[in-house]
């Protein structure tokens, strides 16, 4: 059995000295310092190369947290992707903002930014592109953009710790980075955590304001710990795993290229970072045609595997009342019919990397005389095989 993830095997190596640093922290006279998620906020500034981060309660209150300070409320339109997960649609959503998705590029996955100043209009006031499973959007041209029309730009970059665009940090480019620490991140907390991180000052006193609002502002409870900072535990487990962060992402760059190497005889897709770009591969995903079929040939060769995402943000139906239909976005509708994630963690053996490599390449190989796609059943968008 491969499984897809593995976090009792990163616990080994870092077990016993998170289990010393939660001990510190439940001190009693330290439960409220702040001395963990202060250490902490110091390190991840540096890490991604910006002046302020600000630890906060999880990735979708980071970027909760990010719009409010870009002073999207409602009425206003953000600019996002739909090929993402869910969490930045639902972060528009609740400032009462409107998602307005473009399509990624066919190439990277990433937000096509040849489509974004057609989905601009009087109402817009963000871009938030994702980089997706760890390699960076085309943050050059979603930065000249933005400036033409004065609009800020949050990037949801987590996936994308310590991935890099032209020698430049995810988070670090635009306005505001949004990072989440979520036990199955390349940088993992033990529970929910997050950050926002920017090189601005006056737009992190901002985030700071809305964070400690009710303390500040008393008859104003509009805010009322809808979002709340780091908590010290999950603070003291990061400020531990940030020793092992940079040896955690060199090892699943060399997994993604010992899948590379396995697959390069075959024409099989995958997203091709540009020269410029450090991939961190938070997810290693490929396209299949035949992928719901390779799903089941891999779960029964003990490998497991995962989609990211199965049904893009615009086709859920929790958000059909924005209105897209199948065919919108058809880029992003494709990709999430024939995507696959296949296992990656640092602690993967090179053994168990092999296997997975052969068992994808007997599968791709084979002969493709089916395809998969989007079908609709009693108007839901259905995956599935089509003749
Ligand atoms: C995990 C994730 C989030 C949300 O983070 P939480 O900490 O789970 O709230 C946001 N965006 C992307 C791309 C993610 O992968």
């Amino acid at each position: 059995m491969i499984p897809f993830l593995d976090l009792k095997a990163q616990a080994q190596t870092v077990g016993s000295k998170i289990d010393a640093a939660i001990r510190r922290a439940i001190r009693h006279e330290r439960a409220t310092s702040r001395l963990e998620a202060g250490a902490f906020e110091e390190r991840f500034a540096d890490y991604c190369n910006v002046a302020c981060c600000r630890a906060v309660g999880s990735g979708t209150s980071a970027l909760h947290l990010a719009l409010l300070a870009a002073g999207v409320g409602p009425g206003d339109e953000v600019i996002t992707v739909s090929m993402n997960f869910v969490a930045a649609t639902a972060a528009i959503i609740r400032c009462g903002a409107t998602p307005v998705f473009v399509d990624v590029d066919p190439v990277t996955w990433t937000m096509n930014p040849a489509l974004i100043e057609a989905a601009i209009t009087s109402k817009t006031r963000a871009i938030l592109p994702a980089h997706l499973h760890g390699l960076m959007a085309d943050m050059d041209s979603i930065m000249s953009i933005s400036r033409r029309h004065g609009l800020l730009v949050i990037e949801d970059a987590a996936q994308a710790h310590g991935a890099s665009y032209k020698s430049r940090r995810a988070g670090s480019i635009g306005d505001f980075g949004c990072f989440s620490f979520y036990p199955d991140k390349n940088l993992g907390a033990y529970g929910e955590a997050g950050a926002v991180v920017t090189d601005h000052p006056e737009l992190a006193r901002r985030v700071s304001w809305l964070l400690d609002r009710t303390q500040e502002d008393e008859g104003n409870h509009a805010l009322a710990r809808c979002d709340h900072g780091m908590d010290e535990v999950q603070a003291a487990v990061l400020n531990v795993k940030m020793d092992y962060i940079e040896a955690w992402t060199e090892a699943r760059r060399s997994i993604a290229a010992q899948y590379d190497q396995a697959l390069s005889s075959l024409a099989v897709a995958r997203p091709r970072p540009p020269s410029h770009s450090r991939h961190v591969y938070h997810i290693y995903a490929l396209r299949l045609r035949h992928r719901d079929q390779a799903i089941a040939m891999l779960g029964r060769a003990g490998i497991g595997v995962d989609v990211h995402y199965p049904v893009p943000v615009h086709l859920q139906q929790r958000y059909a009342e924005l209105g897209y239909r199948v065919g919108d976005l058809p880029v992003s509708e494709r990709l999430a019919s024939e995507f696959l994630s296949l296992p990656i963690y640092p602690e993967m053996l090179p053994e168990q990397t092999g296997i997975v490599g052969s068992e994808v390449k007997k599968i791709a190989g084979g002969e493709q005389t089916f395809r998969s796609g989007w079908t609709f059943q009693d108007g839901m968008p259905r995956h599935g095989l089509v003749a």
